[in-house]
């Protein structure tokens, strides 16, 4: 598939004619192409969004949201053709790009909704003649960026609120998935968008991200991503005093307690950590089991670890597929590598897998144990196919440990003990928690992170409130 960017409603190549090819990483077979923008391509981009914002932003919601939904039932068309070409240029199977593509869609359909809810408020005044009122009003252009992980959801995710608001956007997907962008935006084609409100450009983070955050007429960037990237956007934004939202990294706690239901626990955790081969930010990154239950989780857990089927995710049958590229897969190695040197066992897995025919970056899924705070792991992003497990005895040692990262972003906490579940839950330092629960992503919920896990909330009346400014007006009746 050839894409092209998406300028002012018209389907371009770059200025240079430059293109980068997109590669799937289970065959690293080439998938596409599609353009490289320069500065100069972003910065028409921009002006066709600025252009667009007068008119666009006057139009009442009622408008707005029926192009959402519209939006909404052309993605549900699609669903099967996005969901493959996302999983050919992503690599996760083919029920998890169809499950990510319905998430995507209620984005669409929430934020169709919640486009007519934008109230503002009347503030009772200390005089008789006077009335203070408080409106939302959109913020203008934006710059949105998103990562390579969820390529379909992340960008419903920031799209759907800013054009409820009654901003006008420009997108940059990921530099490897940028194909199911492309498909999202013949989406919003279709659906009707006038020209300038939604625009497309491909290309590298830092181009583009300069050109979003020197250009005046960009007025916010909302960037989902690596947290050093994030720390980079937060400086830079100095200059103009750039408004920013940010969905950075994360590192979940996933507690076990005693008294969980053990079944319930372990379906839960294969799902929160092999879910993308463990490429997602709110996955179980470090998994607090308790002493006394400890031996039964670690075997079933490594028993159905061992089940799952590794391969392309285009074949039906397929649970895990590839790690992103080989840098991401060196870098999972070398943490279960740093594990074992300091003590830790493999249980399950612990080494890369090669399929026939399958040039990509595969791991097998591994189960850890004996692992401890002294380990990389504890530390670092994991995003891969390994669950290291940590025994703990009280509830004060795992809530110390769970919160003694800088990340804050998910966490999760299984039990059956309604006191013991609001305990935990309220004393984690996380923006999103899950309790017995290992899917807490929806969108009506708002989203996001405490700590160095960002900035800002996506989701729910939070994610239209980030695209908006808020203006007082002091009403002297006379
Ligand atoms: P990344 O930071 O490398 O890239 C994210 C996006 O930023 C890409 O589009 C990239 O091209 C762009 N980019 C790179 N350098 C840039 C720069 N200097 N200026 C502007 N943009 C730049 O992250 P990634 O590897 O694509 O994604 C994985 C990371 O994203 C993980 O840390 C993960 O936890 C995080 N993530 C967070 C959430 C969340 O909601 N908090 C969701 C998904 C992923």
């Amino acid at each position: 598939m050839n894409g092209f960017m998406y300028r002012n409603g018209r389907w371009e190549e770059a200025m240079d004619g430059r293109r980068k090819q997109v590669t799937n990483p289970a065959t690293m077979e080439a998938v596409g192409s599609v353009p490289i923008a320069s500065r100069e391509d972003v910065a028409l981009a921009v002006d066709a969004a600025s252009e667009a914002f007068p008119a666009w932003s006057a139009r009442p919601a009622a408008e707005r949201s029926s192009l959402l939904y519209r939006a909404y039932e052309e993605l549900i068309k699609s669903r099967d053709e996005v969901a493959e070409i996302l999983t050919l240029e992503q690599g996760k199977p083919l029920s998890e790009s169809k499950g990510e593509v319905q998430f995507a869609a209620e984005f669409l359909r929430w934020y169709s909704e919640e486009a007519k809810r934008n109230y503002g408020e009347m503030i009772p005044a200390s005089v008789p003649n006077k009335r203070i009122m408080v409106i939302h009003q959109p913020i203008g252009v934006v710059g949105a960026i998103t990562p390579w992980n969820f390529p379909v959801s992340m960008v419903t995710r920031k799209l759907a609120p800013a054009l409820a608001a009654g901003c006008t956007v420009v997108l940059k997907p990921a530099d490897s998935t940028p194909l199911s962008a492309v498909l999202l935006f013949q989406i919003f084609d279709r659906a009707g968008f006038p020209p300038g409100v939604a625009n497309l450009v491909t290309g590298r983070g830092s181009v583009v991200g300069a050109e979003f955050m020197e250009n005046p007429k960009v007025k916010k960037i909302t960037f989902t991503g690596s947290t050093e990237v994030g720390k980079t956007l937060i400086r830079d934004s100095a200059q103009q005093v750039k408004k920013l939202s940010l969905e950075l990294g994360g590192h979940a706690p996933f507690i076990i307690c005693d008294d969980a239901d053990l079944e319930t626990a372990v379906d839960a955790c294969l799902i929160s950590k092999f879910r993308n081969a463990g490429q997602t930010c709110i996955c179980a990154n470090r998994i607090y089991v308790h002493h006394s239950i400890m031996s039964s989780f670690s075997e079933k857990l490594a028993e159905r670890t061992g089940q799952l089927k590794l391969g392309a995710g285009l074949d039906p049958d397929v649970q895990i597929g590839p790690l992103i590229d080989e840098q991401a897969l060196e870098k999972v190695d070398l943490q279960v590598q740093d594990a074992v040197t300091k003590g830790a066992r493999i249980v399950i897995g612990g080494k890369r897998w090669k399929g026939e025919g399958l040039a990509g970056a595969f791991y097998e899924p591994t189960v850890l144990s004996h692992v401890d705070k002294t380990m990389k792991i504890c530390s670092e992003e994991t995003f891969g196919p390994v669950a290291p497990l940590i025994v703990f005895s009280t509830e004060e040692e795992v809530l110390q440990q769970a919160n003694g990262i800088d990340y804050g972003l998910a966490a999760y906490v299984f039990t059956q003990d309604l006191g013991r579940s609001f305990r935990i839950a309220e004393g984690l330092e996380y923006g999103v928690i899950g309790v017995n629960d290992a899917a807490p992503s929806v969108a009506q919920a708002p989203f996001g992170g405490w700590k160095e896990s960002g900035t800002g909330r996506e989701g729910g009346q939070y994610g239209l409130a980030a695209f908006m400014e808020v203006k007082y007006i002091s009403l002297g009746i006379g």
